[in-house]
């Protein structure tokens, strides 16, 4: 499948000279892959610059400078803890390199008296003396060549040394192959940028600290590059699911109707703004792909029940597919009795459904009287048929990426695709994540909810905290208790909760309960149950309450070493006590040391409940460049691009995507098929593939 012309960049690294069974895992590690375009992909951090080259009388202290010296005497220490000096001269002065544990063999070696060298590396002056230590090169003035004047400085793991780097990465620059260029050349002239290949290369050979900032001129068409692979991707999916006739789904409203009426309130005006913009796209002759995205509370659920209900009045039915047993429960919760309201079936389908019981719901399901099936990723194994599946609704689930959105359009029928974040998601974000889909937002909460009074306080006062919690509790309240869980050491910290939930129940006694995820799913289940029920009311937890358990009367929560945790985690968590019209509130604790950038974030928590306004500080404060957070939460992780610094690029990539898809979109003009390498290159062959099939 993949061109030819690539393959020496798909070659196994191993296949580098100088990579050897040691270093090779420790190289992968370091790139994140095995291929030689991933030590293509490792741009380099910083460079040493040893153009400076003064006579020795001339040369500023402090500064790395080459010198051509002579060397004069070797003086070998008197004692094992001294160093080894060696004497060294030039016209204008003398100078003395310095070696610590060094075999004398070796230096008497490289440096024989009588003869030149030039010497290398950073220069001090002790003792009115200058000196250099350790030398970071010496070679004879006839091998000059050896010594790189400015030195690329990569980013490094223990093992692996910048020599060694500096070295396969000349290796692998020498193997990329001549592409084809996919670029529009008037767009080339006007950023003048160069080909990909050159700007690899000059990438890779930096001469001012300026060539290393994301702005220079190489890194920015390598990065679009990239973007624009991503963007294409997305473009692609989305032709795709476009092409595809879809059904018209203009129900008659009348379950809708029964349903709304069943409810305490109405729907707010953004509420019935996005519902207007998906009844508009389940009308039309084409599938829908909307992306809902709607804050912890903002009332996405109903939005959901109205779309699957337009399904259901046409006849069809519809699902949605949460990505934990608990909501998919929840879910269940809210929505049964309002469609047996309005005369309708809604069935739940999970793992945990087996037997007899399943095999009546899968039969049910097939002969169409199941109306609304609620449940988690089980719901797409290959034994659910459903008799008219119109309509697809996809809850809080970034995991659910676009391959898969691909895959479920190859499952033989073609629904609807409705998929809901609570996670607010900065635009640039959603527009590499989710590019391929329609955008609707809910930015407006139901009215009349209190703010969340949060506090941030050092974990020294958790007396008070316990004292002011035992007040709540006695008022009636219900409240969490957040200990966090760190994947690194996920023992210790369960250990952690462990012990808190031991010192709690001292104090609250069976008023306390724990869960937390190494808990089997059923003992969770009960846990959650008791405290929703009341019986429980302390609720001492790991941050597996995380995701959208509902519990109205719980309006209190204390998380323990909030520093700990990354915004759109505490924004997450601090939703959870945001759901009655009671004022609630939320206590942050920290525990030193307190880096600059939680305190910032402890900050940002207790100014604004405002999840985009958290979203995007988030990006701002991880900065484009830690990428672990975005990774975590399944967004694609980019080599060569950093989101926040080339949004620019991102958004014109976006536009360059589409219209390359307007002219051409089967990619087979020649500027199509260069595009297809570029999508080889970044490893999107899912969408090529969508071609061939
Ligand atoms: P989320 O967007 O987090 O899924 P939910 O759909 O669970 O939010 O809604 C949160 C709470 O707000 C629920 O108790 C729901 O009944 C309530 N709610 C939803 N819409 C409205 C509205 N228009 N007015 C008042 N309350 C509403
Ligand atoms: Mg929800």
């Amino acid at each position: 499948m993949r061109p030819e012309i690539l393959y020496p960049l798909f070659a196994d690294i191993s296949s580098v000279k100088g990579i050897g069974e040691r270093s090779y895992k420790l190289v992968c590690n370091l790139l994140g892959g095995k291929r030689v375009a991933d030590l293509l992909w490792h741009l380099p951090s910083s460079l040493v610059d040893r153009r400076y080259s003064p006579r020795i009388r001339e040369a500023q202290p402090g500064r790395i400078a080459t010198i051509k010296v002579r060397i004069v005497e070797h003086l070998p220490p008197r004692t094992s803890k001294q160093p080894y000096k060696v004497l060294v001269e030039d016209d204008s002065g003398q100078m003395l390199l310095i070696f610590f544990k060094v075999y004398a063999d070796s230096i008497q070696k490289n440096l024989p008296v009588g003869e030149e060298r030039l010497v290398s590396g950073k220069t001090e002056s002790f003792n009115g003396m200058l000196q250099m230590s350790h030398p970071d090169y010496i070679v004879r003035p006839s091998e000059a060549d050896k010594l790189p004047l400015i030195e690329t400085v990569y980013p490094l793991t223990a093992g692996i040394s910048n020599k060694m780097l500096n070295k396969w990465i000349k290796q692998a620059l020498q193997r990329i192959p001549k592409l084809p260029e996919w670029l529009n050349d008037e767009f080339l002239r006007r950023q003048n940028w160069v080909s990909f290949n050159q700007a690899l290369l000059r990438a890779h050979h930096p001469r001012t600290a300026g060539d290393l900032l994301p702005t220079a001129p190489e890194r920015m068409r390598l990065a679009y590059d990239e973007l624009l692979a991503n963007q294409l991707t997305l473009a692609i999916a989305r032709q795709k699911v476009k092409k595809q006739p879809g059904r018209e789904i203009k129900g008659n409203g009348l379950l809708r109707k029964k349903v709304l009426e069943q409810l305490p309130f109405q729907l707010t005006t953004s509420q019935e703004k996005v519902l207007k913009e998906i009844f508009a796209d389940q009308g039309a002759p084409f599938r829908m792909l909307r992306l809902l995205q709607g804050d912890v509370g903002s009332g996405k659920t109903i939005v959901a029940l109205m779309t699957m209900l337009n399904a259901v009045e046409c006849g069809a039915q519809a699902a949605i597919m949460a990505p934990t047993e608990i909501l998919a429960k929840q879910h269940l919760e809210t929505m049964q009795p309002l469609c047996e309201g309005a005369g309708i079936r809604a069935a739940l389908l999970t793992g945990r459904v087996k037997g007899k019981n399943r095999k009546m719901l899968l039969d049910e399901l097939a002969e169409g009287k199941i109306d609304i099936l609620i449940g988690t990723h089980a719901l797409f194994q290959e034994e659910v048929v459903f008799k008219d599946l119109a309509c697809v609704v996809v809850d809080e689930q970034h995991r659910f990426g676009v391959h898969q959105r691909m895959g479920l359009s190859n499952k033989g029928c073609r629904p609807d695709i409705l998929v809901m974040t609570a996670t607010p998601i900065p635009r640039t974000l959603v527009l590499t994540a989710y590019g391929d889909m329609e955008y609707s937002k809910i930015d407006q909460p139901p009215a009349g909810r209190k703010p969340v009074d949060t506090r941030v306080l050092s974990v020294s006062k958790i007396n008070y905290v316990v004292a002011a919690l035992q007040r709540k509790i006695a008022s009636g309240c219900r409240a969490y208790w957040v200990c966090p869980l760190v994947e690194e050491s996920e023992k210790t910290d369960l250990a952690a909760a462990e012990e808190r939930f031991e010192t709690l129940r001292k104090i609250f006694g069976n008023d306390v309960g724990l869960v937390h995820g190494k808990m089997k799913e059923k003992d969770k289940d009960e846990v959650m149950e008791r405290f929703k029920s009341g019986e429980i009311k302390l609720l001492v937890a790991t941050t597996v309450i995380e995701v959208g358990v509902n519990v109205p009367e719980a309006t209190v929560m204390v998380i323990e070493h909030a520093e700990r945790f990354g915004l759109a985690q505490l924004h997450q968590l601090r939703g959870r006590i945001k759901r009655g019209f009671e004022a609630s509130s939320c206590i942050l604790m920290y525990s030193y040391p307190l880096s600059d950038t939680s305190r910032e974030r402890l900050n940002i928590m207790r100014q604004t409940e405002d999840g985009f306004l958290i979203a995007e500080k988030d990006l701002e404060l991880r900065g484009g460049g830690e990428i672990l957070g975005t990774r975590q939460s399944g967004f694609c992780a980019f080599k060569l691009a950093d989101i926040e610094a080339h949004k620019d690029l991102l958004h014109i990539a976006n536009q360059d995507a589409k219209m390359i898809l307007e002219l051409d979109p089967e990619l087979a003009s020649p500027r199509g098929q260069a595009l297809r390498v570029l999508l080889y290159l970044f490893e999107r062959d899912d969408a090529v593939r969508t071609y061939s099939a």
